[in-house]
Formats: C-alpha cells, structure tokens, sequence
C-alpha cells in the first residue's frame, strides 16, 4: 500500500494552478465521520453523503468493508488500522496524511467506527488540523455502547432501574493517571448509572475485581462482540463472574461491556433459558 499522495487527475479546475502557500488549505476540506458500529444501515444520511464525495478516505479497522464499498470508485483508500496483521499507523502520521490531503485539494473523509468523539481520537484530531488552519467538519455515528445494548432490545436507561449512563474506557492512554473504578462502581450504585466499558475486554479480570469494591457482585452485565453485525455475539453473567463470563465464551475485541441494573431483565431471561436447557439434557 503506498501512502504518497500525488494530486488528483480529476479534470476541474483546482489543478489548473498552483495555490500560493498560504491559501492552500482553503482548498480542500475534511470532515470527520462516524460509521456507526458496523451494520451499514445505521449509517446517517450525512455520513453516506460524506463518504459518497470523498476523493481520499483514511479508514479505522472497526469500519465494515460494506461502508467502505460505498467510496466513488475513483476515490483513494487508506487504511490506516492493524488490519492483515500489520501496526496501526502512527496517529501524528495519519494527521500529517490528512492536512497534506487537504492542501493538495482533496476532501478528505476520515472514517471512524461508532462515533468519532466517542475514544476515536476524533478531539485530537481536529485540534491538530485547527493547528494547521484545517478546519474539521463532524459527522456524528452511532456508538458501539449505544447500538450494543439495543440490538438487545435492552435501553441504557429506565426510570425504574438506570437514571443515566457512563461511557469508560477499559484502557486509558499509557501514562495517564486511569480511571478510579473503585470512584465509579460507587457512585454508580448510589446514583443508579448505567456502565458502558469500551476496551475492556483484555483487562476484565481487573475492572471486575475493582468495580467489585463499591458495586455488587449480582450487579448484571453483558458482554456484546462485534455489536450490530451479523457475527454478533453476546454473553450475559453478573459483575461476581464477568472475566469467567468472557473467558468461557470467548468473547474477545471488539466487545463492549455493559454493568448495571438495567440488565435485569435480560438476566432473568438468560437464566430461564438456562435453566430450561438443564432440565431438557
Ligand atoms: N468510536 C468508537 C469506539 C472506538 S474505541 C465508538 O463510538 O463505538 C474501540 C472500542 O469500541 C472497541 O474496543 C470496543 O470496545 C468498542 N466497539 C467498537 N465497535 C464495536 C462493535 N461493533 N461491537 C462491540 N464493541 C465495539
């Protein structure tokens, strides 16, 4: 895969000159765009439009090929995540990708799984191309903890039983200080909040014996892999069994971890079903 980028040989007229140094990022444009969780239907209309005029699309793993497949055929692709097996691209690369794009007269659409100010890096981004005098434009996507949870038929809030809803990341950046599980499983139980964990699967063993310190161990959770794609799976436990919940299922990323009571009756379902199989065998 080559990442140079040469000028477009589209025929209009913003490769008929050369734009003094200054002025040239005036002429491309970029936009931010959330593809959703994976099933090509939650894309919004905006986001389809995006993608449909793109002439450079710099693409996250976590994108489904269906949406890629939507690109016009001329439009250059870069995939920019760990897929065959390769790293991912260095972030401060891909941003230099994008502003050289964009001063070379393209629309640039990066596309991001789910929502992009959702831990897509999306804010880090548009500072960087803000630095550059690039300004972003923000499509919003559904979010993997949002679409988990409701190809469930299970909604991340109900009066009788959630008041609100966390999104956490299971793995803070490197050198950051994390998240205070013990802080959140606490307030989350006095003020009856739903926990949506994004990147938590391979430190489950952890958040579970933290989160254990200020919330029941019969608390419900649910894990949900590769959320609104036909090759989801999900497993349902409580928080006293999440990491054997994952293991026993082989759940792994990308899987997001739901925590709370809001789950209860999709536990009570799962347990019925259960016991309806043991008596069958
Ligand atoms: N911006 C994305 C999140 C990126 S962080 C969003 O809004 O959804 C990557 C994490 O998101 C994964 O490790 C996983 O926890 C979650 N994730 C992304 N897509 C998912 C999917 N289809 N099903 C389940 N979890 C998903």
């Amino acid at each position: 895969m080559s990442l140079t980028l040469t000028p477009s040989s589209r025929s209009d007229d913003r490769n008929l000159r050369t734009p003094p140094v200054d002025d040239r990022s005036m002429h491309g444009r970029c936009t931010l765009v959330g593809a959703g969780p994976g099933d090509p239907e939650l894309l919004t209309i905006k986001a389809l439009k995006a993608i449909q005029s793109a002439t450079v699309l710099l693409v996250d793993d976590l994108v489904s090929d269906e949406i890629v497949a939507m690109a016009q055929p001329g439009a250059r692709l870069i995939h920019v995540g760990k897929r065959g097996g390769c790293k991912s691209t260095p972030q401060s690369f891909i941003e230099r990708l994008m502003i050289m794009a964009v001063r070379e007269g393209e629309h640039v659409v990066r596309l991001k799984g789910g929502d992009p100010f959702i831990f897509g890096r999306g804010g880090e981004e548009v500072e960087h191309l803000a630095q550059a005098g690039i300004h972003v434009e923000v499509v919003n996507g559904i979010t993997s903890g949002l679409a988990g949870l409701t190809s469930l038929g299970v909604p991340l809030t109900h009066r009788d039983h959630a008041q609100g809803v966390v999104f956490v990341t299971g793995h803070a950046k490197p050198g950051s200080p994390g998240t205070d599980w013990h802080a959140l499983a606490a307030t989350a139980h006095a003020a009856r909040l739903t926990l949506v964990i994004y990147m938590g699967v391979s430190g489950a063993g952890r958040i579970q014996g933290e989160l254990l310190r200020g919330l029941p161990a019969s608390t419900p959770i649910v894990v949900v892999q590769n959320a609104s794609m036909p090759t989801q799976r999900h497993a349902v436990g409580t928080l006293g069994t999440l990491e054997r919940t994952i293991a026993d299922n082989g759940l792994c990323s990308p899987s997001i971890i739901v925590v709370g009571d809001v789950l209860q009756g999709l536990a009570a379902a799962a347990s019925s079903a259960h016991a309806a199989l043991e008596k069958a065998a």
